[in-house]
Protein backbone atom coordinates (compact mmCIF):
# COMPACT_ATOMS: atom_id res chain seq x y z
CA UNK A 1 0.00 0.00 0.00
CA UNK A 2 2.59 2.42 1.40
CA UNK A 3 4.49 1.35 -2.03
CA UNK A 4 1.69 2.46 -4.35
CA UNK A 5 0.99 5.65 -2.66
CA UNK A 6 5.04 6.26 -3.15
CA UNK A 7 4.93 5.29 -6.57
CA UNK A 8 1.88 7.31 -7.23
CA UNK A 9 3.69 10.50 -5.61
CA UNK A 10 7.16 9.95 -7.79
CA UNK A 11 4.87 9.85 -10.92
CA UNK A 12 3.05 13.04 -9.66
CA UNK A 13 6.07 15.10 -9.09
CA UNK A 14 7.92 13.49 -12.73
CA UNK A 15 4.50 14.64 -14.25
CA UNK A 16 4.80 17.94 -12.30
CA UNK A 17 7.99 18.52 -13.47
CA UNK A 18 7.12 17.79 -17.36
CA UNK A 19 5.08 20.07 -17.40
CA UNK A 20 7.09 23.10 -15.83
CA UNK A 21 9.33 23.03 -18.34
CA UNK A 22 6.84 23.09 -21.59
CA UNK A 23 5.33 26.07 -19.63
CA UNK A 24 5.45 29.21 -21.41
CA UNK A 25 5.24 32.45 -19.65
CA UNK A 26 1.17 33.00 -21.45
CA UNK A 27 0.74 29.76 -19.86
CA UNK A 28 1.66 30.19 -16.73
CA UNK A 29 -0.11 33.79 -16.77
CA UNK A 30 -3.38 32.02 -18.12
CA UNK A 31 -3.53 29.71 -15.07
CA UNK A 32 -2.93 32.46 -12.55
CA UNK A 33 -6.08 34.16 -13.99
CA UNK A 34 -8.06 31.11 -13.99
CA UNK A 35 -7.27 30.84 -10.35
CA UNK A 36 -8.39 34.34 -9.69
CA UNK A 37 -11.19 34.01 -11.04
CA UNK A 38 -12.25 30.52 -9.75
CA UNK A 39 -11.63 32.16 -6.09
CA UNK A 40 -14.16 34.85 -7.27
CA UNK A 41 -16.63 31.99 -8.69
CA UNK A 42 -16.29 29.84 -5.64
CA UNK A 43 -16.90 32.72 -3.24
CA UNK A 44 -19.71 33.94 -5.67
CA UNK A 45 -21.19 30.50 -5.48
CA UNK A 46 -21.08 30.48 -1.84
CA UNK A 47 -22.70 33.95 -1.64
CA UNK A 48 -25.71 32.89 -3.51
CA UNK A 49 -26.39 29.88 -1.26
CA UNK A 50 -25.99 32.17 1.78
CA UNK A 51 -28.36 34.90 0.12
CA UNK A 52 -31.03 32.29 -0.55
CA UNK A 53 -30.99 30.55 3.00
CA UNK A 54 -31.51 33.62 4.37
CA UNK A 55 -34.34 35.20 1.78
CA UNK A 56 -35.66 31.35 2.05
CA UNK A 57 -35.85 31.83 -2.22
CA UNK A 58 -33.84 30.91 -5.17
CA UNK A 59 -32.13 33.07 -7.06
CA UNK A 60 -33.38 32.59 -10.71
CA UNK A 61 -32.74 35.35 -13.00
CA UNK A 62 -29.53 37.57 -13.78
CA UNK A 63 -31.66 40.47 -12.21
CA UNK A 64 -32.43 38.81 -8.69
CA UNK A 65 -28.51 37.90 -8.97
CA UNK A 66 -27.60 41.58 -9.40
CA UNK A 67 -29.75 42.69 -6.55
CA UNK A 68 -28.65 40.37 -4.33
CA UNK A 69 -24.82 40.39 -4.57
CA UNK A 70 -22.19 42.96 -5.02
CA UNK A 71 -20.52 43.74 -8.37
CA UNK A 72 -17.63 42.67 -7.34
CA UNK A 73 -18.83 39.29 -6.86
CA UNK A 74 -20.64 39.00 -9.99
CA UNK A 75 -17.86 40.35 -13.07
CA UNK A 76 -14.55 38.38 -13.92
CA UNK A 77 -11.48 39.69 -12.02
CA UNK A 78 -9.32 39.59 -14.88
CA UNK A 79 -11.42 41.33 -17.36
CA UNK A 80 -14.27 42.76 -15.59
CA UNK A 81 -16.58 40.57 -17.97
CA UNK A 82 -20.31 40.12 -16.46
CA UNK A 83 -20.62 36.34 -15.16
CA UNK A 84 -23.33 34.30 -16.89
CA UNK A 85 -25.67 32.65 -14.77
CA UNK A 86 -27.78 30.09 -16.62
CA UNK A 87 -30.53 28.24 -14.05
CA UNK A 88 -32.27 25.04 -15.62
CA UNK A 89 -35.51 23.11 -13.79
CA UNK A 90 -32.60 21.01 -11.49
CA UNK A 91 -29.16 22.95 -12.18
CA UNK A 92 -27.78 25.74 -12.19
CA UNK A 93 -24.63 27.42 -12.94
CA UNK A 94 -22.47 30.25 -12.86
CA UNK A 95 -19.59 30.78 -15.82
CA UNK A 96 -16.88 33.32 -16.55
CA UNK A 97 -17.56 34.51 -20.30
CA UNK A 98 -13.41 35.06 -20.72
CA UNK A 99 -13.26 30.86 -20.22
CA UNK A 100 -12.03 30.56 -16.90
CA UNK A 101 -14.30 28.14 -15.56
CA UNK A 102 -17.58 27.94 -14.07
CA UNK A 103 -19.16 26.51 -11.24
CA UNK A 104 -22.56 24.83 -10.14
CA UNK A 105 -25.30 26.60 -8.37
CA UNK A 106 -27.30 23.68 -6.89
CA UNK A 107 -31.07 23.97 -7.63
CA UNK A 108 -32.78 21.56 -5.69
ZN1 LIG B 1 -12.81 35.09 -15.53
Amino acid sequence: MTRIVFTALILLLLAACGKQTELSIEDIRFRLEVNKCRAVLDKTAYEIGTWEYRNEQRINSSEMLWEALPESLLVCPVTLERYVLVVEENAGSLSCPSGHGSVDIPRN
